[in-house]
């Protein structure tokens, strides 16, 4: 920290995002990106998007927010579109979080939630999640703060149903409930038809990870007129420009392909059961995952012992350090090879450690 670094970041703990290690070819099963390229028509958007990067992008996204209205079935002005949905989590936050009404997210879910909360300076409870990792919707009724839920919840991959989602947004309306799916392409249906119905829904969305464009960053905030007016109040308070020509462009030529993409989708969903019966077999505790990774516990490995001993055979998964999940590892469900691959050294580590 340099000597004019603000004192009020000076407790902050930034985010760390899943290892991008460059000295080998990995099977990078490590940050749920999609094994699956972009489309070639994604591509040659982008490419010929390209041709007009001397020119600022539209702040409107005036395009790809109306083939996304048109795709879901929402008006062009309940959809705001941001860089990741990171982006549109942190405009969250800023806008609908302070002393009055403190945030508030389960124990175990995405790392970026207190991060968020430390940055902006709101006040947070982290509600321990049940033993098996569900949600216990109770805990959420009624609390009078702004919650944020990930649906399915990251990393345990378990979804909370329609029903549970409603209950909450019922017993605390006046207090916007935001949920995060990013995982919504591999699993049950999304909140997003619940707009109309609640004016405290907010839905944040990506295309990070069912739609192949991780590093294109572009994501979604859904929600009412009213919410999506707040954040973009935000948005030009920072930065008007934060989804650039090409990503704009791929964004909507992804959206044009649907069908492409929800062929990658059921593959993934399809290696995703293979994947849990064979872990299980081979003696793990893995929960029901509805995203498109896996959870998982070995009892004759620790889940950190794993990690390494696969790292060391070139295949990357993410162990976490929190105390609750230790034990545990996340694993990126990719193509049927690099499952494969996974499974075998699998294999050959629980072999050696017995
Ligand atoms: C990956 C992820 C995001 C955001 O990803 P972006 O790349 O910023 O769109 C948000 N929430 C959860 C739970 C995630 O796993």
């Amino acid at each position: 920290m340099s000597r004019f670094f603000s004192e009020k970041y000076s407790n902050l703990e930034a985010y760390t995002p899943g290892e991008q290690p460059k000295d080998m070819q990995y099977v990078k099963l490590n940050t749920n990106e999609s094994p699956f390229p972009p489309t070639e028509k994604v591509i040659m958007s982008a490419m010929d998007a390209a041709r007009k990067l001397q020119l600022y992008c539209d702040p409107e996204c005036t395009v790809l927010r109306k083939t996304f209205a048109d795709t879901f079935g929402i008006d062009e002005d309940q959809v705001l579109f941001t860089n990741g949905s990171d982006d549109a989590l942190n405009f969250a936050f800023m806008a609908f979080c302070d002393e009055s009404h403190p945030a508030a997210f389960p124990d175990i879910t995405y790392g970026f939630y207190p991060v968020f909360a430390e940055l902006n300076h709101v006040p947070y409870e982290e509600i321990p999640l049940n033993e098996d990792f569900t949600i216990n919707v109770d805990d959420y009724c009624g609390i009078n703060k702004t919650i944020f839920i990930a649906n399915p919840n990251a990393p345990t991959g378990i979804a909370l149903s329609m029903e549970k989602i409603k209950k909450i947004l019922e017993s605390n309306p006046d207090n916007v409930v935001v949920i995060d799916e990013a995982y919504i392409g591999f699993g049950p249906g999304s909140a997003i038809k619940l707009i109309n119905e609640y004016d405290n829904l907010l839905v944040t969305q990506t295309f990070s990870k069912s739609w192949s464009l991780a590093g294109g960053r572009l994501g979604m905030a859904i929600g009412n007129r009213e919410l999506i007016r707040d954040l973009n109040t935000l948005k030009y308070s920072t930065n008007p420009y934060n989804v650039n020509t090409m990503t704009q462009a791929a964004g909507t030529a992804s959206l044009l392909c649907r069908d492409e993409f929800e062929k990658n989708r059921r593959t993934i969903m399809v290696n995703r059961l293979f994947l849990i019966v064979k872990l299980r077999r081979m003696g793990f505790t893995v929960t029901d995952s509805v995203a498109n990774f896996v959870f998982s516990k070995h009892p004759d490995i620790s889940g950190e012992e794993l990690y390494l001993k696969l790292k060391e055979r070139g295949v990357l998964i993410r162990h976490f350090t929190k105390e609750r999940i230790k034990d545990y590892n996340r694993i990126t469900v990719g193509t049927i090879e690099q499952v494969n691959i996974l499974l075998d050294k699998i294999g050959e580590i629980l072999e050696e450690a017995k």
